[in-house]
């Protein structure tokens, strides 16, 4: 069996989008969604307005309230009219009807298994090689996952995300290396970052285990907050990880003007933010979107802990 590549994803939109009316109808309207763009520091951040994605902004992902819905993720429970192409054993490619990209997949594990990153980022980093159009994207479960009772990860069609340039704008410092890969931290943008580039999986995947491991786990949580976004570019792999403390910021639960429905996953680490809500994209201003990742991300101390944790 020969491995599935851009091409075969393409040939899937097409089929899908013929004949899935939510689907196509969802991805048109994002040619007229309205865009703005800030600067913070190094990075250029766009706001994006979207009313589809109000389900997954809002969507309740406690114990009781996920035990409570089918899992739109199993296979028994999708639209029938959705079909997907078989990656490995356990993973299955379907387009994402409720899109953010121009071209936005979902990835699902074909078990219903816990949202985890452990032991899977050579997964991510196999899906990033075979879809090389795509940046894969991976929310923690509680830092914007809609389904983190089943594991999934994301892609979207490079050249959306700022982050994929603004990584070259960063003071990107080396904390660590080995042959084939080198761990640094990005500062200078609008949050703290690490880079992991790499030449090759095991090398990128034991450079990633051993900051993994040095991030703080939250009492009765099974992993530590974070969001992973990964492309393959020039014969190499970027893994940018993005530890966080914070899944949803207070605008999210504050109440008449200062509210704002946003719930920050990757595709907003990445430099894209998402409001569903028309009056909140209006309103949201440059200290607004400093104030929620100043909430939700690390600061300089604790991103420093983390360093001399990892060299010592
Ligand atoms: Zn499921």
């Amino acid at each position: 069996m020969g491995r599935v590549n851009s091409a075969d994803i393409a040939t899937l939109f097409e089929s899908q989008l013929a004949i899935w009316d939510t689907a196509r109808n969802n991805f048109e309207a994002l040619s007229g969604v309205k865009v703005k763009e800030m600067k913070i520091g190094n990075s250029t951040m766009k706001v994006q307005f979207n009313p589809a994605r109000i389900t997954s902004s809002a969507a309740k992902v406690d114990p009781k309230s996920l035990k409570e819905r089918k899992c739109f993720l199993c296979a028994a429970n999708r639209p029938a009219v959705q079909e997907g192409i078989a990656w490995g054993e356990n993973y299955t490619i379907l387009i994402n009807p409720f899109p953010i990209f121009p071209k936005h997949l979902t990835i699902p594990c074909n078990s219903h298994v816990d949202q985890l990153i452990k032991n899977r980022i050579g997964d991510m980093m196999e899906l990033a090689k075979d879809l090389d159009d795509y940046t894969l994207f991976y929310n923690g479960p509680k830092c914007g996952a809609s389904a983190p009772d089943h594991m999934h990860f994301q892609a979207g069609n490079k050249g959306f995300l700022s982050c994929e340039s603004d990584i070259d704008k960063a003071i990107k410092k080396e904390i660590i290396s080995n042959e084939g890969a080198r761990l640094s931290h990005l500062g200078g943008l609008s949050h703290n970052m690490f880079l992991i580039e790499s030449k090759t999986i095991n090398d990128g995947e034991t450079l990633f285990n051993k900051l993994y491991d040095t991030l703080e786990i939250p009492a009765g949580e099974p992993e530590p907050m974070l969001n992973i976004l990964c492309w393959y570019v020039s014969d190499k792999w970027n893994i940018l990880v993005v530890p966080r403390k914070k899944h949803r910021p207070s605008c999210y639960f504050a109440e008449g003007d200062d509210n704002i429905l946003l719930s920050p996953a990757s595709v907003d680490m990445g430099g894209v933010f998402i409001t569903p809500v028309e009056k909140d994209f209006n309103k949201i201003k440059v200290s607004d979107i400093q104030t929620i990742l100043d909430e939700v991300c690390l600061n300089r101390e604790e991103t420093q802990a983390i360093i001399n944790r990892i060299l010592k």
